[in-house]
């Protein structure tokens, strides 16, 4: 029995549903592979985030990490629900343009970010551009002296303290390539730089710990890390952060053995990190913000694949092939990434087998499960693998000249594409022939 899927989620004819639309329709409608996000999900999780907040009556922000699934439509819907995003590209900025997210609750992140790309946020009225390096502040002050303009800024800083995969670690300096190191005074110097800046609008400090984090550690250490640099900052320069910023990272479900915290405990456990802190100091409360990115739209998504080829190996193993992939999820062979998947027509089927769930592509290791317990297939059948919305499509490739799947919103019955099927064509859009110069 899965646990990610509730008897709600089933309808009368027994198959898995995608806010509220049969995914053996959907699949039949738009072909698969198929990325499908459940809408009201997403925008619960946003609310349970906020609310939380709000009860708290603290100013805040909920900031879309929009690298974990950046489309039009996903822009609109972030929008809709009041929240931030943060971009880390030229790319994730034009799409929320074009999808007329408001750009004062835009952060730009990124430890490269190029001239061009500085430029287009300046010129675009972008709320808050993340810095990271000296290179960047350097860059940002020649571009808003050129364009005679200000713009809001924030410190990343590397604080000492990294969470991966449940594991929390705290350590003098962390090995990173993001950030201001605190030890060494780089934040400092960096903090100097800003305030010495009229151009710049020194509002607050940013430290974003890792991912997929299941415990609360990370999270109250970070926030008390930020507010004592806040504290030793207003003692030392009397510069009083107005935000503090303490990154995502929070941990979701893929298979039945995680067992996340809930957005709730989260949030309080960093609302309370922060009052108790600051309430140690002369600092007036900061706003508190969060980037919330996997478990925004990662509960949220699924992916929809139709089983092909089988292979049995006597002995060992049965490979059970289905039409998508790493082009479309690369987790699984990127870092062993687990999901779980279903039969769409009969979620709650007895398991009979398992099998090693393998994708098309010209890759031994495009195996999409290791090891995944199933009922019996067939040629046909419609696989959903669960909780493939973040770092999912937003990963995907084209390689072995795969179009890219179609990404459909689903919400209160009805479906949208809201990303079109690539077609052969447009994989061969951007080729130009080649005229050798005999
Ligand atoms: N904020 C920053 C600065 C990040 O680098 C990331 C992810 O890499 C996130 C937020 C989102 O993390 P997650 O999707 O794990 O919540």
């Amino acid at each position: 029995m899965n646990e990610q899927i509730t008897e709600q989620e089933i309808n009368a004819a027994g198959h898995l549903t995608i806010g509220g639309c049969d995914t053996l329709k959907l699949a039949h409608q738009y072909g698969t592979p198929l990325v499908v996000y459940d809408v009201a999900k997403i925008r619960d999780q946003i609310r349970r985030f906020r609310r939380v907040f709000e009860t708290n009556h603290v100013a805040y922000a909920v900031s879309y990490a929009s690298k974990a699934f950046a489309a039009v439509a996903m822009y609109q819907v972030a929008a809709a629900e009041g929240a931030h995003v943060d971009v880390v590209s030229a790319g994730e900025l034009y799409t929320a343009i074009k999808a007329g997210f408001p750009m004062e609750r835009v952060s730009f992140h990124g430890n490269n970010k190029s001239r061009a790309e500085l430029l287009m946020a300046i010129r675009h009225h972008v709320g808050f551009i993340m810095l990271d390096n000296f290179h960047e502040i350097d860059l940002l002050a020649d571009l808003l002296e050129q364009e005679d303009a200000t713009i809001k800024v924030m410190l990343r800083i590397t604080p000492g303290i990294s969470a991966h995969t449940n594991k929390y670690i705290q350590t003098g300096q962390v090995d990173s390539k993001f950030g201001f190191d605190l030890q060494s005074g780089q934040a400092d110097e960096a903090l100097k730089r800003v305030l010495a800046n009229p151009r710049m609008k020194m509002k607050g400090l940013h430290a974003h710990i890792g991912s997929q984090i299941f415990e609360l550690a990370g999270f109250e250490g970070v926030a008390k890390k930020l507010v004592e640099v806040a504290n030793h900052w207003q003692k030392q320069y009397g510069y009083q952060a107005e935000i503090i910023n303490v990154g995502g990272g929070f941990g979701i479900r893929y298979v039945n053995a995680d067992h996340p915290l809930m957005p709730e405990e989260f949030v309080d456990a960093i609302i309370k990190t922060i009052k108790k802190v600051v309430a140690q100091t002369d600092l007036t409360m900061p706003a508190i913000w969060i980037e919330p990115g996997r478990s925004i739209v990662g509960p949220a998504g699924y992916n929809l694949y139709t089983v092909g080829s089988r292979k049995d190996v006597p002995g060992l193993k049965s490979y059970v092939t289905v039409d998508g992939g790493m082009g479309d999820n690369i987790r699984p062979a990127l870092y062993h990434a687990q999901y779980e998947t279903v039969l769409a027509a009969d979620p709650h089927a007895p398991l009979k087998e398992h099998v090693r769930l393998a994708g098309k592509y010209c890759e031994s290791g495009d195996i999409l499960s290791q090891d995944q317990a199933l009922p019996a297939t067939k040629p046909g059948d419609v696989l959903a693998m669960l909780d493939t919305g973040a770092y999912g499509y937003s990963m995907a490739s084209n390689y072995n000249r795969n179009p890219r799947p179609a990404v459909v919103f689903a919400e209160n019955g009805h479906s949208q594409v809201v990303i079109a099927r690539e077609s052969l064509a447009d994989l061969v859009h951007l080729d130009r022939p080649y005229k050798a110069n005999d």
